[in-house]
């Protein structure tokens, strides 16, 4: 179980193993936080406090499309070439390889207020998915503290 998260302060980011509780001090700034032993469910952030998370798939968003759009590209050429059974075995197999690497991945649990994700937990009834109204909440939130 480890999070990864930025510096409240000066937003370095961080990754620190969770399990025991923890002192954790910013190698950048210097800034102290303490992290107390987490529960396996997970129900509060352990980083801020914050109740409200979401889960998320554990998939980097641009390399799920990236391999679709190179298996795009290369079958637009292998089309031309007439080969249409290759084209349809590219196709057919990047999106099953993308259904497996979606599958294969676990959930990462994510702070709604500071970001932090969470990785290794059992993502509980209580995490759900992202929302977008509460995502927009805390979004005006953080520009309403920049403001100050
Ligand atoms: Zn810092
Ligand atoms: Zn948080």
């Amino acid at each position: 179980m480890h999070v990864c998260f930025a510096c409240p302060l000066c937003e370095r980011p961080a990754r620190l193993l969770l399990g025991v509780s923890t002192d954790w001090q910013c190698p950048a700034c210097d800034h102290r936080l303490r992290f107390e032993a987490v529960e396996p469910a997970l129900p509060v952030c352990a980083v801020c406090g914050n109740k409200e998370l979401y889960k998320k798939k554990d998939f980097p968003h641009t390399l799920g499309m990236g391999i679709l759009v190179a298996a795009c590209v290369v079958s637009f050429f292998t089309y031309g070439w007439y080969e249409k059974w290759l084209t349809w075995a590219l196709l057919i197999g990047t999106f099953l390889f993308d259904g497996i690497l979606h599958f294969w991945v676990g959930d990462a649990i994510v702070c709604y207020r500071c970001h932090a994700h969470y990785r290794g937990f059992q993502a509980a009834d209580a995490h759900k998915p992202f929302e977008l109204t509460i995502g927009e909440r805390y979004r005006q939130e953080q520009i309403r503290r920049e403001q100050l």
